[in-house]
C-alpha cells in the first residue's frame, strides 16, 4: 500500500511536524511509517501492526497521534501501554521531541518511581500517558487517573506484554476507557493471546506487516582492518578493487568526510557520491537513482543521511571510521546481508579505534 510515497511531506504532515523530524534528522520515513501515517491520519480505523522493535514504529502511531489530539483537554487523551520502564520513558522522550513545538504534556508512568509524584504530574493535567500496566492500573484503583476522555489507545510490544503477565491488566485498562476510542495494538509476533485481544477490545481494523529482515549480523561478514588514518583512503580503495561486483556504502562520521571521500574517489575514477544531512531532497533522489541502476557503486553517506535506506543488495558496508556506539555499529553493518543474501562489513580503524571495537 502507497509504497511510492517516499518522503515525510507527501505523508500529508503538518509544517508543525515536519519541522519536527528535520530537527530530529528524520530525512524519509521507514516502511511502518509509509503504511500506517496515511492509514491513522485519513481513516477511522483500528490498527494491528505486526512489526519488530526498531521499525520506527513510535513514529507511526506517534506523529498521527500529534496531529489529532487537542491541547485545551486537561485528562489523557492517549494512553500507550509499554511492558518495560525502559521503554515507557523511550517512548515518551520520542513522542516529546516529535511534537516540536506543540507543547503538550507527555509523561511517562512506571512502577519504582514515587507514586505521589506522579499523581501530582497527573493532576497538572497530560495529554499523553506512556505507562507500564501494572502502574496504570494502580492509579485507576487509586482514582487519580481519570481516563474518560481518551481517544487513542495503543498496546505497544504486546506479545512482551503478555509474555510478562500484563494482559489481564490491560484488558481493565482498556475496558475503562470509552467504547469509541481508537486503538493500535503493535506486536512482533501475533499469538492467538494477542489475536483474541485485538478481537475483543477492537473495532475494525487493518492490518500492517512489516516483512521480517534477518538482523543482519549472521549473514554479514565482519571484518576490520588496522591503518592509519592516512591510509584510509588506499585501504578503502583496495577493498573497492579485490571485490569483483563491488557495489557499497561507506559510513564516514562527518557530511565534510563523506564529500572528501566521494571526490578522492571520484578523482581516482570510481563512481562514487556524497550522501548527507544538506543535500536537498531532489538531489538525494538523482543520487539515490544512480545507485539503484549502478551508475553509483560507492555511496559515501553519515550515519542519519542512510537511515532508512533502500538500497538493495548491497555487497558492502566499510566503517570509514568506527561509530560511536554498537546500535549505530549493528544499523550499519545490518544493512547488507539481508534477504538471505550475504554480505561484507569492513571496519577500517585505527590502532587507537581497535580498541574500541
Ligand atoms: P522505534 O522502532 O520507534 O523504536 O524506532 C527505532 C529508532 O529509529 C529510533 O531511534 C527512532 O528515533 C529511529 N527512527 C524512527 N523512524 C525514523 C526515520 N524515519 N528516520 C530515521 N530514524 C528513524
Amino acid at each position: 500500500m502507497q509504497k511510492s510515497l517516499r518522503t515525510f511531506a507527501s505523508l500529508g504532515l503538518s509544517e508543525k511536524t515536519l519541522e519536527a523530524l528535520r530537527t530530529k534528522g528524520f530525512e524519509i520515513p521507514t516502511e511502518i511509517q509509509i503504511q500506517a501515517v496515511p492509514l491513522l491520519l485519513n481513516s477511522e480505523t483500528d490498527l494491528v501492526g505486526q512489526a519488530q522493535t526498531g521499525t520506527g514504529k513510535t513514529a507511526a502511531f506517534g506523529i498521527p497521534l500529534l496531529e489529532t489530539i487537542r491541547s485545551d483537554r486537561r485528562l489523557p487523551q492517549a494512553v500507550i501501554l509499554v511492558p518495560t520502564r525502559e521503554l515507557a520513558i523511550q517512548v515518551s522522550e520520542e513522542l516529546n521531541s516529535l511534537q516540536g513545538s506543540r507543547g503538550y504534556v507527555i509523561t511517562p508512568i512506571y512502577g519504582g518511581q514515587p507514586i505521589g509524584s506522579q499523581i501530582r504530574t497527573l493532576k497538572r493535567g497530560v495529554h499523553i500517558l506512556v505507562g507500564t500496566p501494572g502502574r496504570v492500573l494502580d492509579h485507576l484503583s487509586r482514582k487519580t487517573l481519570d481516563l474518560s476522555e481518551v481517544t487513542h489507545a495503543v498496546l505497544y510490544e504486546a506479545d512482551e506484554m503478555l509474555n510478562q503477565g500484563f494482559i489481564e491488566d490491560i484488558e481493565t485498562i482498556l475496558s475503562a476507557m470509552p467504547k469509541q476510542r481508537r486503538t493500535a495494538l503493535f506486536s512482533a509476533t501475533m499469538p492467538k493471546r494477542i489475536l483474541t485481544l485485538a478481537e475483543t477490545y477492537m473495532r475494525s481494523y487493518e492490518q500492517i506487516v512489516i516483512r521480517e529482515e534477518s538482523s543482519g549480523e549472521e549473514l554479514t561478514e565482519q571484518t576490520y582492518i588496522e591503518v592509519r588514518e592516512q591510509d584510509k583512503l588506499e585501504a578503502l580503495c583496495r577493498i573497492i578493487d579485490s571485490s569483483k561486483d563491488f557495489y557499497g556504502l561507506v559510513f564516514c562520521r562527518t557530511k565534510a568526510d563523506t564529500d572528501k571521500v566521494a571526490a578522492q574517489l571520484k578523482s581516482r575514477g570510481y563512481r562514487a557520491e556524497a550522501l548527507h544531512g544538506d543535500i536537498s531532497q531532489g538531489q538525494r533522489e538523482k543520487i539515490l537513482d544512480a545507485c539503484r541502476k549502478r551508475w553509483v557503486t560507492v555511496l559515501a553517506a553519515t550515519d542519519v543521511a542512510a537511515r532508512g535506506l533502500d538500497i538493495p543488495d548491497l555487497t558492502h558496508v566499510v566503517n570509514y571510521a568506527v561509530p560511536f556506539d554498537a546500535e549505530n555499529y549493528l544499523h550499519r553493518t545490518g544493512r547488507t546481508g539481508r534477504a538471505g543474501k550475504t554480505g561484507t562489513a569492513v571496519s577500517l580503524v585505527t590502532p587507537l579505534e581497535a580498541r574500541r571495537l
